[in-house]
């Protein structure tokens, strides 16, 4: 049986290793924080991901699994290394890489058998040949070494599911020994197999997710210019998804697309190609919209409210989506940011996001317990993201709780029948606004 090693316990490395070893591998899980380890060795997922806990319980318990901070024995013993680190992004919208070519020199070090090192982690094309560059330099012991692509496409929120259930495997290799060792890992995954080189695999991961954010942009543009032309942008995406070439995936519109990907990966595409002297337009026009389509709210609720100097703001929702803790690029945070500078009093609710919130605001904001607690006395609510809890609230707490219900809906949650019997001023995106609560106020008067 092989030695499988994993470098990185984020939501990649830490759900590969984790569905490895579910489909009967025998795995090592590295990372240099010791305290995710600990807390990984009790059993317990340093990140919010449903189901993950579950299985790492049941694969510690059967020792298939086992997580270390030592990488230079686990990297010794490895037949087959994947790195799973973070590609952040450098202030010049570039991929930093240097988590990965870290990990590189560290197995370079450490490897003593022949090991084929896998990269999982998003990078840019021509980076799987560095990485073998780096660690041919800096071997110390006498041994084979191959790097192959083979990136990752799960969402969080869905990352075990993703991971069990792939809708494809992508393999970048150069040699049939490469190919036929991560043909053969994947095999009691059951799922589709695709083998290409590897400059091919790197560019299937930016192509993929840079069109999926393309499609994001297209609706959000469609959607402000519904707004503008009286048109209503639910009518037109579920029209638009009959076209099975069109499909009815990707066509919410909202305040734009966040998180550690889309954001970090239409930047990095978008770079590299300048580098080589090619304008990517399609990709720059999507990274433009979504860069404007992240103040959408705030513009809306100028158009209300003169001022934000202590003004009661209520937000519902924190985290880039529904189903994840993670904050990285949520477009709550610029938002509130700006909020807070313009001396808003805010007030916020997430089922999961509050404690990484807390973070980057121990103190300037007041944290809730539920909706109701939110949104009472405030002046004006915006939504940032739609958790089922707040996708399915009852309309009329806005009202009932909220000193003027002015609400400002990031992500189309309700009802605009329901919205308008409630009795509220409500703003979603591309869709026609509501004006019930100016009406019923000039009445009451
Ligand atoms: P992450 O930031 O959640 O996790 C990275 C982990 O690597 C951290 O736990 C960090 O401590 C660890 N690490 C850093 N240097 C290390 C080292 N030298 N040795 C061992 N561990 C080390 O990142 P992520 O979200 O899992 O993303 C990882 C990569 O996968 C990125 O390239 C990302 O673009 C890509 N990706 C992410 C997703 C996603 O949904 N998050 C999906 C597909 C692909």
């Amino acid at each position: 049986m092989l030695n499988i090693a994993v470098a990185g316990t984020g939501y990649v490395g830490l759900v590969t290793g984790v569905c490895m070893a579910e489909v009967g591998h025998k795995v090592t899980c590295v990372d240099h924080i010791q305290d995710k380890i600990d807390i990984l060795n009790k059993g317990i997922s340093p990140i919010f991901e449903p189901g993950l806990d579950e299985l790492i319980v049941k694969n510690l318990k059967s020792k298939d699994l086992c997580f270390t901070t030592d990488f230079a024995s686990t990297y010794a013993q490895a037949d087959v290394i994947f790195i799973g680190v973070g590609t952040p992004e450098n202030e010049d919208g570039s991929a930093n890489l240097n988590y990965v070519y870290t990990v590189a020199r560290q197995i370079a070090e450490t490897v003593q058998r022949n090991c084929l090192i896998v990269v999982k982690s998003t990078v840019p094309i021509g980076t799987n040949e560095k990485v073998e560059a780096i660690i041919k330099e800096y071997l110390i012991h006498d041994v084979e070494v191959e790097v192959a692509s083979n990136p990752e496409f799960l969402a969080q929120g869905t990352a075990v599911r993703d991971t069990l259930n792939a809708s494809r495997i992508v393999i970048g290799a150069e040699s049939d020994y490469a190919k036929e060792t991560l043909v053969d890992i994947y095999k009691p995954f059951n799922q589709p197999i695709l083998t290409m080189s590897r400059r091919s695999a790197e560019m299937v991961k930016y192509a993929s997710n840079d069109f999926l954010a393309l499609k994001i942009s297209f609706v959000n543009d469609i959607a402000n210019l519904c707004e503008v032309v009286g048109a209503n942008i639910e009518e037109v995406t579920s029209a638009m998804s009959y076209d099975e070439r069109i499909g009815n995936k990707f066509l919410n519109p909202g305040i734009g697309y966040g998180g550690s990907c889309f954001p970090k990966d239409t930047k990095a595409l978008h770079w590299l190609s300048e580098e080589e002297g090619y304008v990517l337009r399609t990709v720059k026009a999507a990274i433009e919209v979504n860069e404007k389509q992240k103040f959408k709210l705030i513009k809306m609720a100028r158009q209300d409210f003169t001022t934000f100097k202590n003004v009661k703001v209520a937000v519902l929702g924190l985290t880039f989506k529904p189903g994840t803790d993670d904050l990285r690029e949520a477009p709550s945070i610029p938002n509130i940011r700006l909020l807070l500078n313009e001396g808003a009093k805010v007030h916020v609710y997430d089922p999961v996001g509050m404690e990484n919130f807390k973070k980057l605001y121990p103190t300037e904001i007041q944290y809730e317990q539920n909706i109701m607690g939110t949104l009472k006395d405030a002046d004006l609510c915006f939504v940032f993201t739609e958790w089922a809890e707040i996708k399915d609230m009852d309309v009329n707490l806005f009202q009932n709780y909220m000193k003027s219900p002015f609400i400002y809906d990031g992500r189309n949650c309700f009802d605009l029948v329901q919205v308008k019997e409630a009795g509220i001023n409500y703003r979603s995106i591309g869709r026609p606004s509501i004006n019930e609560y100016k009406v019923k106020r000039e009445v009451s008067v």
